[in-house]
């Protein structure tokens, strides 16, 4: 017999399959706010619709079942075949009928939940490999999920903003965004404040940096690309453009 309730005991675990769940209600609410006409309208992704979004968030859910069914089995199952793939099945998705695309979501979710709940305890430690070739413990593919339905929600274009998502995943969002910047030397003379926790990132060296300040929400707005609302920039960089806030550099 199946349990009805997760197998992992570990609090932290908990805490951040909440924090997916919670995610992943929260895009659903978005999601079904919108009438499927308005599945048609673009997405705050350039070059994507919300369809796009939608698709995107179903099959990455798929994708990380498989990396659960590999912890599970230790038979490898990766997230895709490849990157193009990947792309090709988004934009395969895309033109689904309205109540497919809703179907791909709401099943996908579904489908990824039973399968973190039933992972035995001792599983989630066994590692996995990343679209990105990152070898990972199953336990990673939480957050994982959790920034994609947190993140994407917004995308969606349908009144979310970064203000929505929970302090715990700003923060360590921008931890990843930072991070990756870091590892490829794109940081080199930036330096970003956060001045409503007083946290500071980025390039420590500098003698003149370029800083961007502001509230943690519209960092990570910024940090990920989706604008400059509530921001503001000094230095090298923002001289240069007339006052104006630099953008970001790339972390995906
Ligand atoms: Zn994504």
């Amino acid at each position: 017999m199946v349990a009805r309730h997760d197998q992992t005991t570990d609090p932290e675990l908990l805490a951040a399959l909440l924090q997916a769940r919670r995610g992943t209600a929260f895009f659903a609410r978005k999601l079904n706010e919108l009438s499927d006409a308005e599945l048609d309208g673009d997405s705050l992704l350039p070059g994507w619709s919300r369809r796009h979004v939608t698709a995107h968030i179903g099959y990455n859910a798929r994708a990380i079942a498989r990396l659960i069914q590999w912890a599970a089995t230790g038979v490898e199952t990766p997230m895709y075949p490849s990157t193009d793939v990947r792309d090709h099945e988004i934009d395969f998705g895309a033109t689904l009928p309205p109540i497919a695309l809703r179907h791909l979501f709401d099943h996908s979710a579904v489908h990824l939940n039973v399968e973190w709940r039933d992972l035995p305890e001792d599983a989630w430690h066994h590692k996995v490999r990343t679209i990105q070739a990152r070898e990972v413990p199953a336990a990673e593919t939480v957050w994982m999920r959790s920034r994609e339905v947190w993140m994407h929600a917004v995308d969606l274009d349908n009144g979310a903003g970064f203000r929505d998502i929970p302090v715990r995943v700003l923060a360590r969002l921008l931890n990843d965004i930072t991070g990756a910047w870091h590892a490829r030397g794109t940081d080199a003379g930036l330096v970003v404040k956060v001045t409503d926790r007083n946290l500071t990132y980025g390039d420590a060296t500098s003698d003149s940096p370029t800083l961007v300040s502001g509230p943690l929400a519209a960092v990570v707005e910024w940090a990920a690309g989706r604008g400059n609302d509530g921001v503001s920039a000094a230095g090298p960089a923002a001289e240069a453009a007339g006052g104006a806030v630099p953008a970001a550099p790339k972390w995906i």
